[in-house]
């Protein structure tokens, strides 16, 4: 049962027959949908195509994702298909100024965790731009990064900040993308919390609070730059009226966006703004609702913020040599220390890294390499998911479905399997992380908090 004042506010976005239409698919079960990752799987991956993301997959099924150990490798991210369509608004939008070749770009995505937007945006921004990927709440923040470390590309920073934080990085990012928090209308048959929690009056505190999000943010998109807003709500309050509300108070411009028709998305207008809607009984996908704008081209004042503190400190070159074996391509790649820790970011990355660490609350960046002890690199965990990691850092041990559950368990594996040393184990040919043998005995390297339970 939805609450009343619910089904009566779809009187306002739809005709009764499809509001009832609507109704019923919110009562039936959601379509399972994963994004595979291009950089770690190079086949053509199972599954039905979602027809705006090329990386996007529909299963028959839901399988148990925990006992797979490609979904431990970061192959894949379970991700609901409509908000998939983030990546088509991002790809079209970048074609459109004609920046979609461009490197050094600056994206923000605001409202980060647990990453579903943000694994999309780093994997389609590419290797030489970097995406700030952050989260207001601190554990939401923690899961967001080991879900960034999972994925592994090396191009994100995470961040663990209040919108009001970005104030000292004025006109800084290229793209800010806001999925704000909301009433979750559009989530109503996965999440029955946000069916008990949704009233009135929460829709109007949820659009208050996404409106504050936006005018902290503004000043930090550069003149020219993209906005990319989205919800998982069905209300005008908090969707079109926002956008409404956002071309009255600022100077914001149209950008155009392709769409098939057969998609079965609902594309309007607002304010001069293409507005974007899914209704999950027209498409294959939970309620959605997206925008794209474009802030007005203006002088960009190159401005950067003031540095509070050094955190990291470049590597020098002997050291620099001993990480950089472990890339696949260290030339490309910048090797810098923070504490003991050594992280690796990509060249053209690493400046924008080191002005966002010494302005914002970073809780990872890069790509964690490990430490040195004696000369040598300890490898940490981040580094064996990393997608390019030089294929002779280590020796490999390849294990089947079982042996590599027990690993990712942190149970005992076979130690006549391993060579002595550092080994790397693989499911097939992903990557899961490090095991030690020392002698007679191995020490399985797997973070105890990534472990998955014993059935
Ligand atoms: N973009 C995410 C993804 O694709 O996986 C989902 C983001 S979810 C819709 C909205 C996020 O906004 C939540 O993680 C929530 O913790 C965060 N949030 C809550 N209050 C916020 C606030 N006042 N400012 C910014 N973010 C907030």
């Amino acid at each position: 049962m939805f609450p009343i004042e619910f089904t009566r506010s779809l009187q306002e976005i739809l005709p009764a027959s499809e509001a009832e239409e609507l109704c019923a698919a919110l009562e039936a079960p959601s379509p399972v949908s994963v994004r595979y990752n291009p950089y770690k799987i190079t086949d053509e991956a199972p599954g039905r195509a979602v027809p705006w993301c090329r990386y996007g997959r529909y299963l028959k099924e839901r399988p148990s994702f925990t006992l797979d150990p490609a979904f431990h490798s970061g192959a894949y991210y379970v991700q609901e298909a409509s908000s998939m369509f983030i990546g088509h608004l991002y790809e079209q939008a970048m074609a459109r100024i004609g920046r979609n070749r461009d490197a050094g770009l600056r994206i923000l995505d605001l409202c980060a965790a647990p990453g579903g937007k943000t694994t999309l945006l780093a994997t389609l921004a590419g290797l030489e731009n970097i995406v700030v990927a952050n989260e207001v709440i601190r554990a939401r923040a923690m899961t967001l990064a080991d879900n960034v470390r999972k994925w592994g590309l090396g191009n994100v920073v995470v961040t663990n900040n209040d919108p009001a934080h970005f104030a000292g990085l004025q006109e800084y990012f290229d793209v800010i993308a806001v999925d704000a928090p909301c009433s979750g209308e559009g989530m109503f048959r996965k999440d029955l919390q946000a069916r008990e929690q949704w009233s009135p009056e929460n829709v109007r505190l949820c659009a208050q609070r996404q409106r504050r999000i936006l005018s902290d943010i503004w000043g930090s998109l550069k003149p020219g730059g993209i906005l990319l807003y989205s919800t998982c709500t069905f209300n005008r309050t908090e969707d079109e009226e926002n956008i409404a509300w956002l071309v009255d108070q600022y100077d914001c411009e149209p950008i155009e966006v392709e769409l098939d028709p057969a998609w079965g998305i609902v594309r309007s207008e607002e304010a001069g703004i293409c507005t974007f809607r899914f209704y999950p009984h027209r498409v294959e996908g939970e309620g959605f609702f997206a925008a794209v704008l474009h802030k007005a081209d203006g002088k960009v004042r190159l401005r950067t913020p003031k540095p509070r503190r050094t955190i990291l400190v470049p590597l020098p070159r002997p050291a620099a040599t001993v990480v950089g074996r472990w890339f696949g391509q260290p030339e490309h790649m910048c090797f810098a220390q923070a504490g003991d820790n050594i992280y690796g970011y990509y060249g053209e990355s690493y400046p924008m890294v080191k002005v966002l660490s010494e302005s914002l609350s970073v809780v990872y960046s890069g790509v964690l390499a490990g430490q040195l002890f004696g000369g040598k690199l300890r490898p940490e965990h981040p580094l064996a998911l990393f997608h390019d990691l030089a294929s002779d850092s280590a020796p490999s041990v390849r294990l089947g479905l079982e042996e590599a559950r027990q690993y990712l368990r942190k149970q005992e594996i076979d130690v006549s399997l391993l060579q002595e040393g550092i080994n790397l184990v693989r499911y097939g040919e992903l990557p899961l992380g490090w095991i030690k043998r020392i002698g007679h005995r191995a020490n399985n390297m797997y973070p105890k908090e990534l472990r998955i339970a014993t059935l």
